[in-house]
């Protein structure tokens, strides 16, 4: 059964450890997520953005194949199934459809228009029992055609934000979604404590977890992240050991053609990559 993300991140919070929200994109992804946070015994969060969703067939199909995943797989381990940026339309289709948990991002609008749409979902969300996530300070690089320039959240928004009862909030901190330019600045740790001392102990959310070095994600768990976003990393994974596959010509041997053969490259380097994330992140053995 899905369960909201409040719990495992409020453990993750305590213990000084973060739980991994893992982005989904088909039946391969969900199963190979699915299964490394079994065998590895950690909590997960399967995230999904409104063009995945979209791409999935919509939030319903996706409810669908996460829960007959979960009892099919006989998956044990706390899931969170988490709507990633969502817009306000988006968060109630998902609430609607069975997400056990959702991300209002409203950080483009004015902040008083991000407080009252936040405001609005953290009244519906309480209702059913789920997790929300807000955001403040956008998130630099490409999210589904929307592109932030990486900026520093203001403390006292984030205050503002967090006082309305969300779960969990992602504040920007100079992390960026997809691949990390080569003259990045790097993650503002100022503004991250400045953050942690405003908002207390409301766990926070580091997007963006692809290519920043391991020394600055176990600085920002210290410092009160617990849920970190890996997105991009599982897809170069996936490119990486298809292409490989082909380029080996084994596609052309055998039976090589057949999807469950092709797929299973990639379906393993996802595993490897999840894994490889829930160790650095501390979750493992934490379910
Ligand atoms: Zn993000």
């Amino acid at each position: 059964m899905l369960v909201s993300a409040k719990e495992m991140l409020n453990k993750a919070r305590d213990g000084k450890y973060a739980v991994g929200q893992f982005n989904i994109n088909n039946l391969e992804w969900t199963k190979a997520i699915l299964l490394t946070a079994q065998e590895q015994n950690s909590p997960v969060i399967l995230g999904v953005s409104e063009g995945a969703g979209k791409y999935m067939c919509g939030y319903k199909t996706v409810v669908g194949m996460v829960n007959g995943m979960l009892e099919e797989l006989k998956i044990t381990v706390p899931v969170a199934l988490h709507l990633d940026h969502g817009s306000y339309d988006g968060a109630k289709a998902c609430i609607e459809a069975g997400f056990s948990s959702v991300m209002f991002d409203g950080s483009h609008y004015p902040i008083e228009e991000n407080i009252e749409k936040t405001k609005e979902l953290v009244a519906e969300c309480e209702k059913l029992g789920l997790s929300i996530e807000a955001e403040v300070g956008s998130i630099g690089g490409e999210e589904d055609g929307v592109i932030g320039a990486g900026e520093c959240a203001d403390p006292n928004e984030c205050k503002a934000i967090a006082d309305l009862g969300v779960t969990m909030l992602a504040a920007g901190i100079g992390n960026i979604h997809g691949k990390y330019p080569e003259n990045w600045a790097g993650l503002s740790f100022e503004t991250l404590a400045a953050v942690k001392e405003k908002v207390g102990d409301m766990p926070l959310v580091l997007h963006g977890g692809t290519g920043i070095p391991e020394d600055m994600i176990k600085k920002a768990i210290s410092l009160g992240v617990a849920k970190i976003n890996v997105n991009t990393e599982c897809q170069l994974a996936f490119q990486e050991a298809t292409r490989k596959y082909i380029e080996e010509g084994k596609d052309k041997q055998g039976k090589g053609f057949d999807p469950r053969k092709l797929l299973a490259p990639g379906f393993e380097a996802i595993k490897e990559t999840v894994k490889e994330k829930m160790e650095l992140f501390g979750s493992i053995g934490k379910a």
